[in-house]
């Protein structure tokens, strides 16, 4: 499906089957010059496919076009290898290629063994990274990656887009911002229909502590549409912000609640949160789901671990988690 969402500026819904997703918005941006493609979808055929039907469509040709990827997922960055062309040049961050550069898939393993660490039955950690989409459908050779940095700006037709770095649902994660248009494409980072996924799996890192300044980096701009990475574009914009703190906030108590019943490990935790999924018990959830759970339930434990609401407990690698005596309130 293509959508003219402003002048030159079109939408290409690209289908994820069998993801909750659904599909991921990839915006294109056609000028005189270079085209730009913000996002393209995962690595595999129905992907590669709705691409380049919308392609055709919009009469772009990829040798006239450059791409910009807002941040290292699979379902944004997967299918760009499968789209340059030589004189392509494709935009991106620093942080989230220095993931690629440290040898991409050697990440998965730190991931297992923390998620290991954090009660995640060993059994179950194969198949889980073996049903992950940036593990199954992730870009084959990462391409030449020109970097842009916090602030920069450059042109695409009658469009001047400003970079605006949003770490929290990846460390680089990158979003444009128009504002004479006042539009904003934000990936990951705000989503109308459903909540940005917060993980973590390290210990030297604290996601949601990151995505609630960049949330709050982002309010003060003027923007009358925003263009999401996935589902519909939305205009209530600081309402939106407002809300997915709200959530937040919501579900770092939902933890200290959960945390009331004694010391627990992350896997403990996720099982008694309140998950947005048809599956009425989590011995049912499909291992994926239990996986972004987890590094859920982890991103808003080492949260409340960092204010000083809740501390480690337990013996050897395994991490376990208590209360704070005087913790009240996230
Ligand atoms: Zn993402």
């Amino acid at each position: 499906m293509i959508e003219e969402v402003l002048p030159a500026l079109f939408r290409i819904e690209i289908p994820l089957p069998g993801s909750p997703l659904k599909s991921i918005n990839s915006y294109v941006i056609r000028a005189p010059d270079r085209n730009l493609i913000v996002d393209t979808g995962l690595n595999r055929k129905e992907c590669l496919e709705a691409m380049q039907a919308g392609l055709r469509e919009l009469g772009v040709d990829l040798k006239e076009t450059d791409f910009f990827i807002t941040h290292m997922h699979a379902d944004h960055f997967g299918l760009v290898g499968r789209l340059v062309t030589d004189t392509s040049t494709v935009y991106f961050n620093r942080l989230d290629a220095e993931v690629f550069e440290a040898g991409g898939w050697s990440g998965w393993d730190a991931m297992i063994e923390y998620a290991g660490r954090s009660g995640f039955p060993e059994e179950e950690l194969r198949a889980a990274l073996h049903n992950h989409p940036g593990y199954k459908y992730g870009s084959e050779g990462v391409p030449r990656l020109t970097i842009l940095e916090d602030g920069e700006t450059f042109v695409r037709g009658d469009y001047r887009f400003e970079c605006v770095q949003t770490p929290g649902h990846t460390r680089g994660h990158m979003c444009l911002y128009e504002p004479a248009k006042k539009i904003l494409l934000c990936g990951d980072h705000i989503l109308h229909d459903i909540t940005p996924n917060i993980q973590c799996w390290s210990d030297k890192e604290n996601p949601l502590e990151d995505y609630l300044a960049s949330l709050d980096k982002v309010y003060q701009l003027e923007v009358d549409l925003a263009l999401p990475g996935h589902r519909s574009l939305f205009r209530n914009y600081r309402e939106r912000i407002e809300e997915l703190k709200r959530h937040h906030r919501e579900r770092a108590d939902e933890v200290l609640a959960v945390l009331g019943g004694g010391p627990q490990n992350a896997f403990q935790v996720a099982s008694q949160m309140t998950w947005d999924i048809i599956e009425e018990s989590w011995g049912r959830f499909p291992i994926a789901q239990k996986w972004f759970a987890t590094g859920e339930a982890i991103a808003h434990l080492r949260y409340l671990e960092e204010r000083g609401k809740i501390f480690r407990t337990g013996e050897g690698k395994a991490i376990t988690y208590s209360v704070h005596p005087d913790a009240v309130h996230s």
